[in-house]
């Protein structure tokens, strides 16, 4: 993080970071507020029905540096020991700037996997980048969780 960026609004800390009700637009870019669209996944207030809505709702939290979130969506058979830490660094290498979801495939509400492809755009070291991911979702004890990408 680089406390003299401008951009580093976007890396609020968890108490600084908005509430539900939030009318924002939110970081996951679908032009919905903020407390309409994402924030009732991050404070358990709604389950994402869709692999799609847990998507977004992971790029909004790495945008937050919701951390537990990202644990927390993390299929339980792919967390590993180092599952936080390398999530941490990735959230802390980068300045979120924009995502858009290319397509997906099932991740409905009637189905037991789902994948999406999108790109996410961020600055580091003030480059402006992409992550182009394909993300393969699958559902534990009924919840959309994250299982692994591909670039
Ligand atoms: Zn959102």
């Amino acid at each position: 993080m680089e406390p003299h960026s401008p951009l580093t609004a976007t890396h609020l800390e968890p108490e600084k970071a908005p509430k539900v009700r939030d009318v924002s637009l939110c970081p996951c870019k679908s032009r919905l507020a903020y407390g309409l669209c994402c924030a009732p996944y991050h404070y358990g207030k709604a389950l994402p029905q869709t692999a799609e809505q847990l998507m977004r709702s992971r790029y909004s939290a790495y945008f937050f540096g919701r951390i537990d979130y990202l644990v927390d969506t993390t299929h339980p058979d792919r967390k590993t020991p180092e599952t936080r830490a390398g999530i941490q660094a990735f959230a802390d290498q980068a300045r979120w700037k924009f995502l858009t979801i290319v397509g997906s495939s099932k991740g409905q509400a009637g189905d037991k996997t789902g994948k999406v492809e999108f790109i996410a755009q961020y600055y580091q070291d003030g480059v402006l980048r992409e992550h182009h991911e394909n993300s393969r979702f699958r559902r534990s004890r009924g919840l959309w969780k994250y299982v692994d990408g591909k670039g």
